[in-house]
This record gives structure tokens, C-alpha cells and sequence, in this order.
């Protein structure tokens, strides 16, 4: 573990999933907004692993808009997916927050979601891994948390939390 900027780990790997999405799919429409606070305390972690966090995450973050999207071109109304990064400080504790206007999270699986293999996803799409191994690499390994806010149709929202050593 290693003592992290935050706000530059955010910003290397959240790049690399936009713009690996948007090299992989010719009809990517998504914006990303960063809201990054300035001067964070460093956080004492392994940020190749908090960095695949951000990925699974982002990637999580982008399908959901992109199902949102079907679901709009069907009923014809205007839909712009927005991807919003926030980062900040809470007394001694840093948060990286990942929120979409995505499909949201039904309240009836909200509790399944950080099992290993549960995914939604078609057959090939999806492993069910990624949040499970998300929930490990912050809670089991660095001692945080990992928190979910959904309105069912509206969007969710992912709250890593990391305690400032
Ligand atoms: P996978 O992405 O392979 O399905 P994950 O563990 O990353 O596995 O996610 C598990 C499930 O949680 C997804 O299949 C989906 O149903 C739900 N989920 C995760 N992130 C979001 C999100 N941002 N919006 C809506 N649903 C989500
Ligand atoms: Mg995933």
C-alpha cells in the first residue's frame, strides 16, 4: 500500500474506461462529469486495485445508461446518460462517488448485487464478479466501506468510502 492521490488515481482510470468504451462502441453518447475536491488528504492504498474498482464501477455505471437508452428509444423521449465522478473529504474519511441515470437498481435485487456471480447481464455480457471483488478489495483489504443508492428507474449511486491513515 502506498500513500494516493485520490483525485489523479480517479482520473487516470476513469479516462482509460471512457475512453476504452467509447473506442469499443461507435454509438457511445455518454458524458462524464468530474466534481473533484481539491487538496484530499492522501489515502494509504493499493491503487492498482482501488483503480479496478473504478473500472468495474464505471463500467457498471456506462451499461446501465446504455440500457436506459433502449428503453428511451422505445418510448421516443430524449435521454442523455451522464456519468458523474465526485470526490471529497468527511472528517477522516475520503469518498469517490459513481453515479449514473441509468436503469437503477430494483429494490428487489439491491441485496443480491454484491454476491459472486449474480448478474443481470446475458449469458457472455456479464460475470456477476465485478462488485463482488469491488466490495473485497475496499471493505476486506482497506478497511472501508462500499454503499449503493438507487431510484428504481432514476439511476444508482456507488459510495466508496476510504479511511484517511
Ligand atoms: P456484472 O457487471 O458482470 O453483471 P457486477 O458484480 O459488476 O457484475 O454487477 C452485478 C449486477 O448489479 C449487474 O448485473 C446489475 O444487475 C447490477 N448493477 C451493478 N451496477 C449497476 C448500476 N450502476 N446500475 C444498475 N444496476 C447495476
Ligand atoms: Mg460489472
Amino acid at each position: 500500500k502506498e500513500p494516493t492521490d485520490i483525485n489523479i488515481l480517479a482520473d487516470e482510470f476513469l479516462r482509460l474506461a471512457y475512453h476504452g468504451l467509447r473506442a469499443k462502441d461507435k454509438s457511445f453518447n455518454a458524458e462524464m462529469i468530474t466534481n473533484f475536491s481539491e487538496g484530499l488528504p492522501k489515502v494509504t492504498i493499493i491503487s492498482q486495485d482501488v483503480g479496478r474498482v473504478l473500472l468495474n464501477l464505471f463500467n457498471n455505471a456506462f451499461y446501465a445508461t446504455q440500457e436506459k437508452s433502449k428503453q428511451s428509444q422505445l418510448s421516443g423521449n430524449g435521454y442523455k446518460p451522464v456519468i458523474t465522478v465526485t470526490t471529497l473529504q468527511k472528517e477522516d474519511v475520503i469518498q469517490i462517488i459513481i453515479k449514473d441515470n441509468g436503469i437503477g437498481i430494483p429494490p428487489e435485487i439491491k441485496d443480491k448485487i454484491l454476491q459472486p456471480f449474480f448478474t443481470t447481464k446475458p449469458t457472455g455480457e456479464g460475470t456477476g464478479l465485478g462488485l463482488s471483488l469491488s466490495y473485497d478489495i475496499i471493505v476486506k483489504a482497506h478497511g472501508g466501506t462500499l454503499d449503493i443508492e438507487s431510484q428504481p428507474a432514476e439511476g444508482a449511486e456507488f459510495i466508496i468510502t476510504l479511511p484517511v491513515s
